[in-house]
């Protein structure tokens, strides 16, 4: 079995704890042991990286991923990518996504029926490199909501983002082809967006009719529901008919809290909070200034996510970073600027950050018992960082600090450090 040590490392165990300087062994793909002096393991056989005083820590995982969104500045753009290149494009991401510290990452939606599928079975199958991966169903929406992007002289479905649904049965049907291809997840546009202004962010579109097939459907093949949930109405719905990840929650009453602080150690809340930001003070060379990103509604539903946000913190409901990289104006890779964000926005400690990205990762992942942490028996997942991310987060997105990406036990990102020696087995 391969084994790696890593000795001379600042431990960040993801769990909020203090770091320390130690050596961890990994053996095959899981943690071995931990240790925590400065004193090496002795571990004949193993291949020894000298961390240098780096920091060693779980890998991330991006809670609201989008491969198949291709850097580009409308839906339609993403949408009329053709088939082929499209997969090549979703592969490529995931391996980016890999080498930028992301060794989990969970789907959210994909712009065509089976790109997800096909991009989480190429990985597992060791075709591709890439993170573990949930993979999404396509976005499902109602005429006229968020992702309904057919036009009254083309109705046609190969020109919709999102998949058209117009009653219960037909939500039936639609939940159970993308649970046929495979799906981990069924994701359900709830609410509107103010990227669209015919459906804005504090709209809510879909019946409880058509939530609840879909949820039937999703709970018999033992899957899971997510939902775009923008407006406080839409996070009730969601919240009624149990699904258990949220995208954005930016709109709250105090009904709503209470309702989320319920459900916490069912519930996850990824709110992408990165495209708000970007909307308002980055899209100008993509065409819309602040003024008309104003008028779109972003300052408002800004200053209303940073209030539900932070009472979600406080009261103990899981937020996780991630959400909305692709587009133009929040390119793919750059997701780590969420725990920034969360840190000078939210409220929350650096280390609050680095557990949102990690230990909850693991939760989301659902595999807490074994992934988003350093710890004995856990699955190797890690990262090897130039410096203290509990000082500055940022680094954390800078590709030159990130000195080796583990996942799994094997390299995806090999350390270039002079000191790293192997060690064969004497006998
Ligand atoms: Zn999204």
């Amino acid at each position: 079995m391969d084994s790696v040590l890593f000795t001379n490392v600042r431990v960040l165990d993801g769990t909020g704890a203090m770091p320390w300087s130690g050596s961890v062994l990994v053996e095959g793909n899981r943690i071995r042991q931990v240790g925590r002096s400065v004193a090496p393991i002795s571990a004949s056989g193993a291949t020894v990286i000298d961390g240098a005083g780096a920091t060693l820590m779980p890998g991330m995982c991006e809670a609201h991923t989008h491969f198949s969104w291709n850097d580009a500045a409308t839906l339609s753009a993403i949408q009329k990518m053709p088939l082929e290149e499209h997969v090549l494009w979703c592969a490529k991401v995931a391996r980016r996504y890999l080498e930028a510290g992301f060794t989990s990452c969970v789907g959210a939606a994909c712009a065509k029926p089976r790109l997800d599928v096909v991009i989480r079975n190429a990985i597992n199958a060791g075709q591709i490199p890439g993170p573990r991966y949930l993979a999404a169903s396509q976005e499902i929406t109602v005429p006229g909501g968020l992702g309904d992007e057919t036009l009254p002289h083309l109705p046609f479905p190969e020109f919709s983002f999102g998949v058209n649904v117009n009653s219960a049965d037909e939500m039936r049907k639609v939940t159970r082809m993308f649970l046929k291809y495979g799906c981990d997840s069924i994701k359900l546009n709830l609410s509107g967006d103010n990227f669209t202004p015919d459906s804005p962010a504090d709209t809510t579109w879909m019946s409880d009719a058509e939530v609840a097939a879909a949820m039937d459907e999703v709970r018999v093949r033992g899957k899971r529901g997510t939902a775009h949930a923008r407006s406080a109405a839409s996070v009730k719905q969601a919240l009624r008919h149990g699904i258990d990840v949220i995208y954005h929650a930016s709109f709250t009453d105090e009904e709503t809290l209470d309702m989320l602080e319920a459900a916490k150690d069912r519930i996850f809340v990824a709110p992408g909070i990165a495209i708000l930001y970007a909307m308002l003070h980055e899209a100008e060379p993509f065409g819309v200034t602040n003024a008309m990103a104003v008028k779109m509604g972003y300052q408002i539903e800004w200053d209303a996510a940073l209030e539900s946000l932070k009472a979600m913190h406080r009261r103990g409901v899981r937020v996780l970073p991630g959400g909305d990289y692709g587009f133009a104006f929040t390119p793919h890779c750059q997701n780590a600027r969420d725990l920034e964000f969360f840190v000078k926005y939210l409220g929350f400690t650096p280390a609050e950050a680095i557990r949102s990205a990690t230990v909850y990762g693991g939760q989301i992942m659902m595999r807490g018992n074994e992934l988003g942490q350093v710890k004995e028996g856990y699955l190797a997942d890690l990262l090897l960082v130039d410096g203290d991310p509990l000082a500055n987060l940022s680094i954390l997105r800078d590709p030159s600090r990130l000195l080796a990406v583990m996942k799994d036990g094997q390299f995806a990102k090999r350390p270039e450090m002079a000191s790293a020696r192997q060690f064969r087995r004497a006998a």
